[in-house]
């Protein structure tokens, strides 16, 4: 079938929660992506954060085929040894001790507002310590949990009333958050760079603010680096870049190098209040995914993956830099590693449909904000073509 057939059956059989583009990809590697029409796209949306390794690495891809062949699923009632090997594999390289294993970035998210409360209800022996203070244009999932700690009206519309217990302060703002504590409060839930937000960077010292705050009133720093971990940043976590640690992080999105899986990751103390039948997941962590991960993560260390984010993204910053200087309607480029955004003074839609027209798949965050978050195998020539597809755009558009 064609990509034309594929979307007229799109719209009788599939329920239209995203405004997809009419685009069909039914092939990838590394950062190209094939339509149904033969069509070649190069992809610097890689999934929304997902395809870090590039579609298809052939470490995931192998490592699939054999867990596959072996044993897909089996339930979370017995051990499953690639979920114990993921687990010690991610603490030893984190602050972490243990690991709760599920299948998306939503749902990790559910397992560290769960912690929290529970955790801090036992250690402060207060039934009245469930507040989660987050960040207003944060974003943390779907789930009716996780939208109502979404710091964005337009994730919560529709769905109130909303689930009791989040206070939404400014980000970057350590005044706002010092001021929003309160006796009800048990933790802080922040990503490190605020991905749907608009790619939000903090100033180099809101960390170490917001982890004195947490330290001085004894509550619990989450941090969800779905969008930002497993190597986007440079680091294979982006906590690493503010010289602080958080309690809880939570991972989805490139754990698995494209299967679904999610991660909450914590410090024994706390980790121990998840109890038997406090917590669970029928999916969560299962043999095949967590063989993916394995694969994925070992991919991330030992191809060298967070120097080559960490150059490449510096290479991206600087050519979208020079563009910044050329065309008055880019208000600022920002970002760290491979997770980067461009603030345009204009709607950044028509930009990125005419970026498919020329086979370039970019994206919108917050409608003026172009987003960079291409797979770290990203090379040289591909982010020159990139930039001089975008700038043919902006000629056009911006000039
Ligand atoms: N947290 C952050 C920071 C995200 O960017 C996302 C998704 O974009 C989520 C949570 C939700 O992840 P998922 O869509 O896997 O549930």
């Amino acid at each position: 079938m064609n990509s034309q057939q594929w979307i007229d059956k799109a719209d009788k059989y599939i329920m239209k929660t995203y405004g997809r583009y009419p685009i069909v990809p039914v092939r990838g590697e590394g950062c190209v992506l094939w339509d149904a029409d033969g069509k070649r796209y190069l992809d610097f949306l890689a999934g929304v954060a997902v395809n870090n390794l590039g579609h298809c690495h052939p470490k995931v891809v192998a490592a699939l085929q054999r867990q596959a062949a072996q044993l897909i699923h089996c339930s979370n009632y017995y051990h499953i040894p690639s979920q114990i090997e993921l687990a010690e594999i991610l603490c030893s390289n984190s602050f972490a001790d243990q690991a709760f294993f599920c299948n998306s970035g939503a749902e990790a998210n559910e397992a560290a507002i769960k912690l929290a409360r529970k955790y801090s209800r036992e250690k402060h022996g207060d039934p009245d310590r469930f507040c989660i203070i987050t960040a207003l244009a944060s974003f943390h999932g779907r789930t009716m949990a996780t939208v109502s700690a979404t710091g964005q009206e337009k994730v919560q519309k529709f769905f109130d009333p909303l689930l009791h217990g989040f206070r939404h302060v400014p980000f970057n703002d350590a005044d706002a958050l010092r001021a929003a504590v309160n006796t009800d409060t048990c933790a802080v839930m922040l990503e490190p760079i605020q991905g749907e937000g608009g790619v939000v960077v903090p100033s180099a010292d809101y960390f170490r603010e917001v982890r004195e705050i947490c330290d001085q009133h004894g509550l619990l720093l989450i941090f969800d680096e779905v969008q930002v971990g497993m190597g986007r940043t440079g680091r294979l976590f982006a906590y690493e870049h503010f010289g602080i640690t958080p309690d809880i992080m939570t991972l989805a999105k490139a754990l698995a190098g494209g299967a679904p899986i999610g991660t909450m990751l914590a410090r024994d103390e706390i980790a121990a209040s998840f109890g038997p039948g406090t917590h669970g997941s029928t999916f969560g962590g299962n043999p095949l995914v967590t063989a993916a991960a394995i694969a994925a993560v070992h991919a991330i260390l030992e191809e060298g993956l967070l120097n080559r984010a960490e150059e490449m993204g510096e290479y991206l910053l600087g050519e979208l830099e020079t563009l910044q200087h050329r065309f008055p309607v880019i208000i600022e480029v920002r970002g760290i590693g491979l997770m980067i955004g461009m603030e345009l003074s204009i709607p950044a839609g028509d930009i990125v449909k005419k970026g498919h027209e020329r086979g370039v798949l970019l994206n919108v965050a917050q409608d003026r904000v172009l987003r960079f978050v291409p797979p770290l195998t990203v090379s040289k020539a591909e982010v020159d073509e990139m930039i001089s597809i975008l700038t043919g755009i902006l000629e056009e558009v911006a000039a």
